[in-house]
C-alpha cells in the first residue's frame, strides 16, 4: 500500500479520496446547479394538455419524463400508481400536491374499478333509460 498526496494505491487499484472527487466536481458545479434549477420550472410556458381540454399544470416526480398534464389526464395516468407524488405549477413554483387533490379514488376490488353494484349509474344513462319508458 502506497500513499501519494490524496491518492491511495492498493496493488494496481487506484482509489480516489473525497478531496479528489470534490476537485473533480468543483469545475462542474455551475452546470449541476443550472440543471437542478432548470427542473424547478416548466421547460416551456404552461399550455393546454395533450387532451386539449384543460391547462397542463400537474407533473409527477416518479413518472418518467416529468411532462405536464391536466388534472384529469394525471388522474387517469395514476389509477394504478397511487403512491406517486405529484406537483402543481402555481405560477411561481411547483407546489407539492397529492393525487386526492385531482380526484383520484382507489378501488380495492373489481380490478381497480368501482363496484358495479354499489356505484350509481351516470345521470345521462338514467335519463336516457327514463325517456325510453
Ligand atoms: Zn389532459
Ligand atoms: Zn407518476
Amino acid at each position: 500500500m502506497q500513499t501519494e498526496g490524496d491518492v491511495l494505491t492498493i496493488g494496481y487499484c487506484k482509489i480516489q479520496s473525497q478531496n479528489d472527487f470534490i476537485r473533480e466536481w468543483v469545475p462542474r458545479r455551475a452546470l449541476y446547479l443550472k440543471t437542478i434549477l432548470a427542473d424547478e420550472a416548466p421547460r416551456e410556458p404552461i399550455g393546454m394538455c395533450l387532451c386539449g381540454l384543460r391547462m397542463a399544470k400537474w407533473r409527477c416526480q416518479q413518472c418518467f419524463g416529468g411532462r405536464l398534464l391536466c388534472s384529469e389526464c394525471c388522474k387517469n395516468a395514476h389509477k394504478f400508481l397511487p403512491f406517486h407524488r405529484i406537483e402543481c405549477w402555481n405560477t411561481r413554483y411547483f407546489q407539492v400536491g397529492a393525487l386526492w387533490q385531482i380526484g383520484l379514488k382507489i378501488y380495492l376490488g373489481h380490478q381497480g374499478n368501482p363496484c358495479p353494484v354499489t356505484t350509481p349509474s351516470p345521470p345521462e344513462t338514467e335519463g336516457a333509460s327514463r325517456k325510453s319508458f
